[in-house]
Order: structure tokens, then C-alpha cells, then sequence
């Protein structure tokens, strides 16, 4: 049996000369504000073992790493028909990018750069007022993360409504090629919301262990979605989880991945467990500097990537 837990204290007593590099968000008022000397990581495996070390337990903002939460939403929601309103092909591009939506007619690549993710709010939205659907998303993580303690950061949903310029002008941008169905502000309200989950590493690894379980939470014994659905979204977390940056994640850590500029990484290795990992500062990408490391060296030492050991 691997010693996961000595493997996690190694990570962390290596890494802890580190802890501080890279450098937080300021793009959003309310994340420029969090100290970059942080580390924590969490692996929930699928025999129920939970491990962690350092700042697990903490609440930090996830930010982008909902897209995989509401993805699972919208497509529960209208199922393959999702694909007509996103692609699912690496964007190439960085997360708030503009150009590409414009070049290709307000269908954003995949659904986890920003233009997608906001298309799958929109999906979410329907039959909803915005905050009925930030309602059923968290209700949807407090279910598969077995913990009603969650909540959403209004300070930093407010901050990032007041200067989220870019996602308003991707937002109007889909509106004008008619990939969205409700008022701009109401999909941005559903949108800034559910970035502004509030999640420890804890409470993260726990709520990503369907998809590194074949769709059902093994401690809970809830299904959440087929193996099949939960196959599909780990191989749109490979292949488009980190941006730009999603080939050289591939490279060196070998797992379904998603980060969020929050500097939390959920990483999933499937029939095994699910990790989740978050250090505030970040590399050139927007993708948790340190938290990569984490995760590679964990590969390295567990032979957990999806390639092979
Ligand atoms: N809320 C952030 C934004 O829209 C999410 C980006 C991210 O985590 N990469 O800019």
C-alpha cells in the first residue's frame, strides 16, 4: 500500500521553502487581497481514505474550477444538445480571450475558457431566475462534496460583477450571435456567483470524487451522473482544463485537470481518487504555480498519470 500521507509531508516539507511564488489575481479587487503564503492539498481516494497537509482546510475562492460543477449541471440539464452552443477542442488562447469568439461566430471553443463557461450558465439559467440557478449549484456541489457548509463569497462575486469588463464584453459578444438565451447581466449574475464558491481543499477533493469513481461519490454511495458522462468531462479536463497551458499540464502531471485563478487546482485520477491542491500565486497562465508542482510531483511518485507510470 502507498503511504499517501507521507508522500503528501514529503511534497509539502520540499515545497515549503516555495510557498509564496508566483503571483495572486489582481484582476479581481477581492483575490489581490489574499496572502500568496499558502499550500494545501487534499486526496480523497476512491476506497474512502481522505489525506491531507498544510492550508486544507481553509476556504478559498475556486473559481474557475465551478465550470467542471456546472458543466455536469447543464449537461444533465440538455444532455449532447450542449455541443451545439460550445465546442469541446483546446483553445490554444488564454481564458478570458476575445479574439477567437469572434472568429468564430460567438461558439466559444470549449467549456471551460470563460466565453464557454458562461455559455453553460446560460444553460443553466433556463427556467430559472439567477438566483434559483446559483441556488441549484449549491445545492449540487453541498451534495457531492457530503458537506452543507458550503457557501458563495458575495464579497468577491461583487467585486469581480464591478470589473469583470471582459466577461461582459464576451457575454454581449455570444448575445449578438444569439449562443445566449437571457439577459447579459443575469447569465454574469450566475456566473460571478458560482467563481465565488468558497471551497477547501477538503471540501474540493471530496465533491471531485465522482468523476475519479465513475460518476457516483464511493463514501456517500450517490450517483451523480453515468461513467460514461463522468469519462467525457475528465477527458475535457485534460484536454482544456488549463488554458493554454492545458499541453504542458498534460506534460508534466499526466490527469484530468481544472484550475481557477484562486490558485486551486482539482486534478482527478481516475479509479483512484481525487486531489485537489491550491496556492494563491500564478504562473504567466493564470494556473496555480505551485499547485502544479504539487501535482507533478505526486504523479511522479504515485504513477498516477493517465499515460502510464
Ligand atoms: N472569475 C474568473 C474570470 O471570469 C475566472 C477565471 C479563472 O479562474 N481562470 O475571469
Amino acid at each position: 500500500m502507498t503511504d499517501l500521507q507521507a508522500i503528501l509531508d514529503g511534497i509539502y516539507t520540499e515545497l515549503s521553502p516555495r510557498i509564496g511564488e508566483g503571483k495572486v489575481a489582481d484582476y479581481i479587487p477581492e483575490l489581490a487581497k489574499v496572502d500568496p503564503k499558502q499550500f494545501g492539498m487534499t486526496i480523497a481516494t476512491v476506497n474512502g481514505e481522505v489525506h491531507s497537509v498544510g492550508d486544507a482546510g481553509i476556504a478559498f475562492s475556486i473559481q474557475s474550477i465551478s465550470k467542471v460543477f456546472m458543466l455536469t449541471l447543464a449537461l444533465g440539464k440538455i444532455g449532447e444538445s450542449l455541443w451545439k452552443r460550445v465546442g469541446r477542442e483546446p483553445s490554444g488562447t488564454s481564458f478570458n480571450s476575445i479574439v477567437q469568439l469572434e472568429r468564430e461566430e460567438g461558439i466559444p471553443r470549449n467549456p471551460f475558457i470563460n466565453a464557454g463557461a458562461i455559455a453553460v450558465s446560460d444553460v443553466v439559467l433556463s427556467g430559472h431566475a439567477p438566483r434559483e440557478a446559483i441556488g441549484e449549484l449549491l445545492r449540487f456541489v453541498r451534495y457531492v462534496a457530503d458537506d452543507e457548509s458550503i457557501t458563495i463569497d458575495d464579497r468577491v462575486a461583487r467585486s469581480e460583477t464591478q470589473t469583470g469588463f471582459r466577461n461582459f464584453a464576451l457575454a454581449n459578444f455570444m448575445r449578438a450571435y444569439g449562443n445566449l438565451d437571457h439577459p447579459v447581466e443575469h447569465v454574469l449574475g450566475v456566473y460571478f456567483h458560482q467563481c465565488a464558491l468558497s471551497m477547501s481543499c477538503q471540501q474540493l477533493a471530496k465533491a471531485g470524487l465522482y468523476l475519479a469513481a465513475r460518476g457516483s461519490n464511493p463514501i456517500t454511495g450517490h450517483s451523480v451522473v453515468s461513467p460514461k458522462r463522468a469519462r467525457r468531462i475528465n477527458a475535457l479536463m485534460l484536454t482544456c482544463g488549463h488554458y493554454d497551458g492545458s499541453g504542458d499540464f498534460a506534460y508534466h502531471v499526466g490527469l484530468p485537470g481544472k484550475s481557477g485563478v484562486g490558485g486551486g487546482i482539482l486534478a482527478v485520477a481516475p479509479g483512484i481518487g481525487s486531489i485537489a491542491v491550491w496556492s494563491p500565486g500564478l504562473n504567466k497562465v493564470g494556473n496555480s504555480q505551485l499547485g502544479a508542482v504539487a501535482l507533478e510531483m505526486l504523479a511522479a511518485r504515485t504513477g498516477w498519470s493517465v499515460f502510464g507510470d
